[in-house]
């Protein structure tokens, strides 16, 4: 018999060939580097180098790369059900729905299953149009919501610009919190939440609170630079919501599943929202899957009305068996707690002592795992290190990202940030030596700084 995956390719030349020949690159133009293996906190490249993954991959690999009861968990569903559609009833389906509502709280009733994260806030932002009646979105610059046509348009940041204008009518964008770079001249903490709620509000009032269907948004903004919210700031969105019949949809696909040291990182600010999307984390995109966590409220909407928009594939029984694998695995090996300590014990802790010894660190900031430095090239003026993403202008950026990898780091950058997002199963052991490796490579960043 034949092995029917006999022909996958095993060396670096050939992948590389057949990649750069015939994969269709999102966002960049080529794949880097090859991936041979990966086993918890690292992967291994077709030369036998290995990485740290400081990125968890797109920062949804929480569990750590080929967590074994996992893997075991798939491979034995796989050999009971495959693909059962969406129309008929599926215990892996059922379970993951029921184990997700209860770790959102009381106040949820069901989960509509997506692939991904794009297509979770597509339909999350669908359902906040059919519940109110209303059908404007309001959604900040920094953000980002997903790639699908509609979604792109609700994402705040430069991603947008190149499908505009084609995407969703009725999106409105506005300036959310974020101190060191403050939109409203702020110079502390209450001073911003107090001035971007009253932006925020102004917002509402200019555009008509009965037009608007709903405010979405990310508790901690993700790939924007973990902008972690002031104290009282999502409260006040939440006051500004329920004042004119809003729906607040938070946007957890990044922030949630243990990255913030929570199930869900709005949580952590004990704020309840309608909605809740979700993808990444949930069962570290082992198996793709997504979702809109629904409020009783509006799961009540379309109880005797028809919901107009499904997926093949949605609510996977492999992807859901999974799910259900991860939570209980988070749970067994709490994991959700591992990710808290480690943000406030060790990776926050150390960041601060790294920032006082490099020039080039201008802010740090985040929670759990999941943080990021602002690397300038002067504190006082807070000019950015780069002022772009990637090419020519980003060198040294690009040198930095460099001296990671060359120590066995893989970091994640972004325009003048790199953001430290390494899996929630990380030990204290392996987030020493990464940013031991940073504070090491951060001397080359420091070189870009004037002066
Ligand atoms: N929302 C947030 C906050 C994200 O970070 C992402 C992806 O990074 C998405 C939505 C889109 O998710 P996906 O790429 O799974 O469609």
């Amino acid at each position: 018999m034949v092995d029917p995956l006999a022909g996958i390719p095993t060396d670096k030349a050939t992948i590389l060939r057949l990649d750069r020949s015939h994969v269709f690159h999102s966002w960049s133009a080529q794949a880097e580097l090859p991936v041979a293996s990966a086993e918890g906190s690292y992967f291994v490249d077709y030369d036998g180098k290995r990485y740290l993954d400081f990125s968890s991959q797109m920062v949804n690999v929480n569990i750590g790369h080929q967590h074994p009861r996992l893997v075991a968990a798939i491979r034995d569903y796989a050999a009971q059900a495959t693909i059962i559609q969406p129309a008929l009833a599926n215990g892996a389906r059922s379970e993951a729905a029921r184990l997700i509502c209860e770790l959102a709280g009381p106040g949820f009733r069901s989960v509509f299953f997506t692939n991904a994260g794009a297509e979770a806030n597509e339909n999350a932002i669908r359902m906040a149009r059919l519940h109110t009646g209303k059908f404007k979105v309001l959604a900040m610059y920094r953000s980002y919501h997903g790639a699908t046509h509609g979604v792109i348009g609700v994402t705040g940041d430069q991603r947008r610009w190149g499908s505009e204008p084609y995407t969703t009518p009725g999106v409105v964008h506005f300036w959310g919190p974020y101190l060191y770079r403050s939109a409203f001249h702020s110079d502390s903490l209450e001073q911003e939440t107090d001035r971007a709620l009253a932006h925020l509000r102004a917002t509402v009032m200019a555009e008509g609170g009965h037009t608007v269907s709903a405010i979405i948004l990310e508790p901690v903004v993700g790939a924007n630079g973990i902008l972690v919210p002031p104290p009282g700031y999502l409260a006040g969105v939440r006051e500004i919501c329920d004042e004119h019949g809003i729906l607040l949809i938070a946007d957890e696909v990044m922030a949630g599943f243990g990255r913030c040291g929570e199930w869900f990182a709005m949580q952590h600010w004990d704020v309840t929202p309608d909605l809740i999307t979700f993808a990444k984390g949930v069962n570290s995109g082992y198996v793709p899957l997504g979702g809109v966590i629904v409020s009783k409220p509006v799961a009540a909407t379309f109880d005797n009305r028809m919901y107009p928009g499904g997926l093949t594939y949605q609510g996977h029984p492999l992807a859901c068996a999974s799910a259900i694998a991860s939570i209980e695995i988070f749970k067994d090996e709490r994991i959700v707690e591992n990710a808290r300590t480690l943000g406030s014990h060790v990776i926050g802790p150390e960041l601060a002592k790294i920032a006082a010894r490099h020039p080039s660190v201008g802010e740090v900031r985040g929670l759990g795992v999941f943080w990021a430095l602002e690397l300038v090239r002067d504190r006082a003026t807070r000019e950015p290190l780069v002022q772009s993403h990637g090419g020519t202008g980003a060198s040294a950026m690009t040198a930095f990202a460099a001296a990671c990898r060359e120590r066995g780091l893989w970091p994640r950058t972004h325009f003048n940030r790199l953001h430290i997002a390494p899996p929630c199963t990380t030990t204290e052991a392996e987030a020493r030596v990464g940013l031991a490796i940073v504070d090491e490579a951060l001397a080359v960043a420091d070189e870009y700084c004037n002066g």
